[in-house]
């Protein structure tokens, strides 16, 4: 067997211990006689599991009690609905950041709800950096502050958090939660699609500050109201119990890794070297002004893209794959989250270095 290192942007890589451990316990999960996958999500094995993920990612990203996590369905995208149906509270407009694709989809959702007021954007660099945040037009009185930390597709990434007062900051993390530690008393919700840095498809992580629950506008559907949620615990339906369950193995692996401060040391560490031999080339090139790229999508272009199937080609060879950029980007992207190992990054650095000897 032969683990390929995959730099999707995601669904992306898991650490292998994690799967390993998920393999052992496939058939019978602690004595139970039954897989994960076949347990009732309310009988006390399976709730046991739901609750040590809840308070393992608790004390990994240190969330203050005052905070609901949720464990939904629906992915990223389905937030972006949710979060102007419960958090407009009344109002009839939301501030909405704009460094993206991502946070484009964000802002065209809200739209259907309520004026989203596009507050700065860089689409005038082609979402190559982040707004100098004094410019910024932000409204006082708007229900809530959107934006994305982490643009998975441009590689375009914030090196602060932005202060909104007395606004909730809502952030989309899909792509950069657990990459490093965060302030959560700084954000009014946070959410996240699994399939990046946390787990498999198929779960959402929500985290809601306690204010902001109960106030969700009539016509939401029952099942994307927080306040429905948060009292079932995330079960007013059946959950998606394998993922939720597969994710707390990662929150534990996370644990014994030494938490997200040395992740986010490991993860600076394979970014800087990935930028560096991309900088220090003729031949690639990222276009991402430098304080703001990401630690976790790099997006990179040959000098002729003539050779990009080549390049993609020499890369499988050596076990690189899921290289190809976005369709909207070309080029190349490698995603390197935290299950990525620090020796894949240097894999794919030696396979370009010995590329642009070919052809360079
Ligand atoms: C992947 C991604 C999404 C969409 O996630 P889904 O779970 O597929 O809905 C939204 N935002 C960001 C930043 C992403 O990276």
């Amino acid at each position: 067997m032969t683990r390929k290192y995959n730099f999707s942007a995601g669904p992306a890589m898991l650490p292998q211990e994690v799967l390993e451990q998920a393999q052992s316990e496939m058939l019978d999960w602690n004595g139970s006689g039954m897989s994960v996958m076949e347990m009732s999500h309310r009988g006390k094995e399976y709730m046991s599991i739901a609750e040590q993920a809840e308070a393992d990612l608790r004390e990994v990203m240190a969330i203050p009690e005052n905070y609901k996590v949720l464990f939904l369905q629906g992915g990223a995208s389905q937030q972006f609905s949710a979060i102007p149906l419960n958090l407009l509270r009344g109002k009839d407009n939301a501030d909405y950041v704009n460094t993206g694709a991502w946070s484009k989809k964000a802002i065209a959702e809200a739209s259907r709800y309520c004026s989203a007021n596009v507050v700065a954007t860089s689409e005038d660099s082609n979402f190559t950096t982040i707004p100098e945040f004094s410019s910024w037009m932000l409204n006082p009185d708007a229900a809530y502050l959107h934006y994305t930390p982490n643009e998975t597709i441009g590689g375009v990434e914030f090196n602060f958090v932005p202060e909104s007062g007395d606004v909730p900051l809502v952030a989309d993390m899909s792509s950069t939660i657990l990459s490093r530690p965060i302030d959560v008393s700084k954000f009014g919700l946070i959410y996240a699609g699994a399939q990046k840095n946390i787990g498999p498809a198929g779960l959402t992580i929500v985290i809601v500050r306690d204010d902001l629950i109960g106030k969700a506008e009539k016509i939401t559907p029952t099942l994307m109201n927080y306040e429905v949620q948060a009292k079932a615990d995330s079960m007013y339906n059946t959950p998606p119990t394998y993922a939720w369950y597969l994710s707390g193995l990662v929150f534990q692996w996370l644990k014994k890794k030494g938490g997200l401060e040395a992740m986010a040391e490991i993860n600076k560490r394979k970014a800087k070297k990935l930028y560096a031999a991309i900088d220090n080339s003729d031949f690639y090139k990222n276009p991402v002004d430098e304080p703001y790229r990401s630690w976790m999508n790099v997006p990179f272009t040959l000098a002729n893209s003539e050779l990009d199937g080549e390049f993609l080609e020499q890369a499988a060879a050596r076990d690189l794959v899921t290289l190809k950029g976005h369709r909207s980007v070309g080029g190349m992207r490698a995603s390197i989250y935290n299950a990525m190992p620090e020796a894949g990054v240097d894999a794919l650095i030696e396979m370009m270095a010995d590329f642009e000897k070919q052809y360079g």
